[in-house]
Order: C-alpha cells, then sequence, then structure tokens
C-alpha cells in the first residue's frame, strides 16, 4: 500500500462512518496566543471543545500538518537520530463533538488498523489510564472493558498520567486516553522479549501509532474534576509511523514518504544513505552513521520549512519566523558538515516535494517557486559565513577543550550568533558532538545587552507574516524581515 493510499483509505473509512472531512489548519497557528504552530490534530477544534462556537459536524475526520519544534512538545533535538520523530508530520484524526465516545473510537481503530491496513493483531498493544488518585481521577475501566474483548488482557498497558490522561490546560476539558502501539521487530526478538515491556521505552521498532483520547472531564479552578455535559473523542496517529508499520519499514525514512527526498540528497551529496551498501568502501561506521542522521535531518527539515513558508511565513529573526529559520539552518549545516554539501541544496529539494504532496496539500505546488527561492536565499546567506563560522567554532573548542573547560561561554555563543549566524542551539548541537555544552543563560544575556543597544537604534520590526492572496498565494517576496536584533549577516 502506498502512503497515498494508506492517507486515502483513513479518510474514506471515516467518511464511510458519517464524518465530513475537512482539510488541514495551516501549519502556522493563528488566532491563538497560546500556540505558535499547529502541534496537533485538535489544535484548529479547539474552541468547540470548550463550548465556543459549532463544529461543521458532529463527526469529523482529516490529515492535519504538525510542527513540533517548540513549547511543550519539542521532538527537535531527536529528529534524525530517532527514525520516528519529526519536526514536521501528518496527524491523522477523528474527532466526534459531543456524539460518539469510547466504543466506536475503539472498535474503529481496530477495524481500520487490522481489517482495512491489516496490521496483525498479535503485534499490537494498547494502553488504558491506571488512574491517579492524589489527582482524583480514576483508572479507565470503561476502556479497560471494551479492550479487552477486542486484544485480550495481556495485551493491555497499564498507563501513567504523562502518557495517558490529557489536559488542555491547568482548567477545562480533559480526559483519560488509550494508546494503541506496535511492534515491528523480527519474530526472533517478539520470541524473546514480549513487546509489551518495550512500549514506550524508545525502542525504534516498538512504536505508539494512535492516540485516543476520551474528553470527559472539566477540571475546575479548584483542581476538582466534574463531568463535562457533553463527552468528545480526539484521535491523533502518526501518518510517517502508520506507514512504516504497513509497509514493514524499519524507519519512517524508509517509507514512500521520504525516499523520494532521501534519493535526490543522495545523487547531490553522491553519497549512500544505505549503510550496508557502503560498508565496503572504506568509510568508517561513525561517517557512515553521521551520513545517514544528516540525510534524515535534511529529508524531515525541508517539508517543515516548505510547508512553513508555504503557508505564509519566512525565516526571520523573531518569533516564529526564527524558529523557521533554525530548522533549515540546522540541516544546512548537516549537510555541510557530513555529506559536503557546500554549495545551495535545500533548495533542489522542494520540486519533488511540492510533487509529492501536490494532491494532498496544494498550497506547496502553487508556490513551489516562491517557496524554493526564499530557501535558496536564506541558504546563499547562510553558506557565505558558516564555512568561517565552524573553523572558528573549532578554534574556540579546542581552545576550551585543552584549558579543560566544557563549557563555551555566553558571550561566545553570542559572538558566533552576531557574526556568523549561528542561532544558539545549532551552536549546542556542534558542542554537544564534542562533549561540550553552551552557557545559555549567559547568551541570553548578551542578546538581552545587544537588544537593549539596538532598541535605541529605534529599528523599526515588522511582523513575521507575508501577504498572502485569496488563493493562498503568497503575493510578493517582501524579503527577510527587519527586526531589532537583525544580524549583520541576513
Ligand atoms: P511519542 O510518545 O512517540 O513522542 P506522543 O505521545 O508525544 O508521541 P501524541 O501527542 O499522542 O504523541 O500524538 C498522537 C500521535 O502522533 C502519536 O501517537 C504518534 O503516532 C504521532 N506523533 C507524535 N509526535 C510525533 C513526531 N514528532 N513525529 C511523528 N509522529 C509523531
Ligand atoms: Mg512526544
Ligand atoms: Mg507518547
Ligand atoms: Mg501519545
Amino acid at each position: 500500500m502506498t502512503s497515498h493510499e494508506i492517507r486515502r483509505h483513513f479518510l474514506d473509512f471515516f467518511r464511510s462512518k458519517d464524518h465530513l472531512i475537512v482539510p488541514s489548519a495551516p501549519l502556522v497557528a493563528k488566532n491563538d496566543p497560546t500556540l505558535m504552530f499547529n502541534n496537533s490534530g485538535m489544535a484548529q477544534f479547539k474552541d468547540f471543545f470548550l463550548g465556543n462556537g459549532t463544529p461543521p459536524s458532529k463527526r469529523v475526520a482529516d490529515t492535519q500538518k504538525c510542527l513540533r519544534v517548540s513549547g511543550k512538545h519539542n521532538d527537535l533535538e531527536d529528529v534524525g537520530f530517532d527514525t520516528y520523530h519529526h519536526t514536521m508530520f501528518e496527524m491523522l484524526g477523528n474527532w466526534s463533538f459531543g456524539d460518539y465516545f469510547k466504543k466506536e473510537a475503539i472498535e474503529w481503530a481496530w477495524e481500520l488498523l487490522t481489517e482495512v491496513y491489516k496490521l496483525p493483531k498479535d503485534r499490537l498493544y494498547v494502553s488504558v489510564f491506571q488512574g491517579d488518585e492524589r489527582d482524583g481521577v480514576p483508572f479507565d475501566q470503561e476502556a479497560f472493558d471494551l479492550w479487552k474483548p477486542i486484544v485480550g488482557e495481556d495485551r493491555i498497558i497499564y498507563g501513567n498520567k504523562k502518557d495517558n490522561f490529557w489536559e488542555m490546560g491547568d482548567t477545562g476539558p480533559c480526559g483519560p486516553c488509550s494508546e494503541i502501539h506496535v511492534d515491528l521487530r523480527p519474530q526472533a526478538d517478539v520470541d524473546q522479549q514480549p513487546g509489551k515491556e518495550l512500549v514506550n521505552a524508545d525502542h525504534p521498532q516498538v512504536v505508539e501509532i494512535w492516540n485516543l483520547v476520551f474528553m470527559q472531564f472539566n477540571r475546575k479552578a479548584d483542581g476538582s474534576l466534574e463531568p463535562l455535559p457533553a463527552r468528545h473523542v480526539d484521535t491523533g496517529m502518526g501518518f510517517e509511523r502508520l506507514c512504516m508499520a504497513i509497509q514493514s519499514k524499519l524507519s519512517n525514512y524508509d517509507t514512500d514518504v521520504f525516499t523520494g527526498t532521501i534519493r535526490v540528497i543522495e545523487e547531490l551529496s553522491g553519497r549512500s544513505y544505505d549503510a550496508k551498501m557502503k560498508a565496503s568502501d572504506g568509510t568508517s561506521d561513525e561517517e557512515q552513521r553521521m551520513t545517514a542522521v544528516a540525510m534524515r535531518v535534511i529529508a524531515d527539515h525541508i517539508r517543515a520549512v516548505s510547508f512553513a513558508i508555504a503557508d505564509g511565513l519566512v525565516p526571520s529573526n523573531a518569533k516564529a519566523g526564527y524558529v523557521i529559520r533554525r530548522i533549515l539552518r540546522r540541516a544546512i549545516r548537516y549537510g555541510y558538515s557530513y555529506l559536503n554539501l557546500t554549495e545551495p541544496f535545500m533548495t533542489k529539494l522542494v520540486p519533488t516535494l511540492a510533487m509529492q504532496f501536490a494532491d494532498v496539500f496544494p498550497e506547496l505546488n502553487a508556490q513551489r517557486d516562491f517557496v524554493a527561492t526564499v530557501i535558496r536565499e536564506e541558504e546563499i546567506a547562510f553558506l557565505r559565513t558558516l564555512g568561517t563560522g565552524l573553523g572558528r567554532l573549532d578554534q574556540i573548542i579546542g581552545q576550551l577543550t585543552s584549558e579543560g573547560k566544557a563549557t563555551i561561554p555566553g558571550d561566545t555563543v553570542f559572538e558566533l550568533n552576531d557574526t556568523f549566524g549561528f542561532p544558539a542551539d545549532l551552536t549546542a548541537l556542534i558542542a554537544r558532538e564534542k562533549g561540550l555544552t553552551i552557557d545559555e543563560e549567559g547568551f541570553q544575556k548578551a542578546l538581552a545587552e545587544q537588544k537593549a543597544r539596538s532598541r535605541k537604534d529605534a529599528a523599526s520590526s515588522a511582523g513575521d507574516w507575508i501577504g498572502v492572496n485569496d488563493e493562498g498565494q503568497a503575493s510578493v517576496f517582501v524579503g527577510y524581515d527587519q527586526t531589532e536584533t537583525t544580524t549583520r549577516i541576513v
């Protein structure tokens, strides 16, 4: 089954259960001061759970573009190093707004996974909320009773509050959830150790694919819970992980969601992603490992950056725009350091991506030239100083190491940022590869001092947004916005 078919089957399945299929909200959260990026399927429906506004239907399903690089959900550090966390990913979801509840949500999830997708039942585990006495939230007996005849008691895991209880905030709608995990290890390994023991243990082949949230309580200001008058269902399934499971791959990056992009990266770099194929050419294991990490980082980050730009955001030095710039620079540096890609290359990945998603998220294909141009400009600017900056950083690290120090001082981190455009997290990443850390606090202090200085110069600040016309097309490329912390190199 191709990834396109997998997505289509999800939407068709819920359409057949009377769900209205709605489009994804933009990657960049609008009208929500608490959220920079949409990081889950439910974000665009939040109001309906709070009782504000009326949903277009009581049953809704979609695939939502999500970005988890800031705030409560920040997976950036794992991306590339593990094989199942992305910055941007698609979350498939179905919702009930005061309509069906646990029984249907659980039975349909099982039906879809085992009958439509034909995932083997003996490789699936489910978790139910174990309860938390101190917090006054009970064990989810109802979910347990529904799952038991379906999967059997020995496939049920008891989850704690962190994994199995969802809350919108300190007050408001909340409730227990049931997660579905899949064990994709070879049979010999499964025979040796039950997958049940590896759930939520960061094993790359025993991963969570679907989370079913059952909103049934309202948390009041005094911390107590009361039943919600209308109960809701909110589910989210990681599309790329689902593809890995259905296509029996070892990693998300081996599915057809990513192989097209990885092939282009291989062509551009003249290196191979597959470690085994290169074993005889003298490349060391560590070199090959970092080659693969770099390719995964690039294949992941190009999606996040391209779709963010297509949704109206440009890399900048402030807020959401700066997050995008940091993601892009992280990828550029991986290409430079590990794949010897010293000319703009990210921009060349855009057409493949745009074609691949033309039917699903047409906004990228519609603006592919614009997106490619923004990325190319960004690459040119950063590559201009990257080599010199890396040399300088090497020198600094060498010096500190010889002095027996393990922390890069804050003002040095600031200098790298100011002169060479190295975001602090990029310096931290490179430092970590050499066993060092950065003085984050000192960096923030140096940054604040510079801001205070330049505020005096009264630099004008523009927002992160650029004009988007009615067709969702960016109207003009207005260049990078000027902000109070604009660095000299961009
Ligand atoms: P994990 O424990 O693996 O970090 P999560 O519990 O944080 O996942 P949820 O918030 O429950 O994830 O989101 C619903 C689903 O979205 C998950 O079951 C998973 O399949 C998928 N998902 C979550 N984070 C990512 C990510 N960074 N990249 C790809 N898929 C993800
Ligand atoms: Mg997570
Ligand atoms: Mg989890
Ligand atoms: Mg989860």
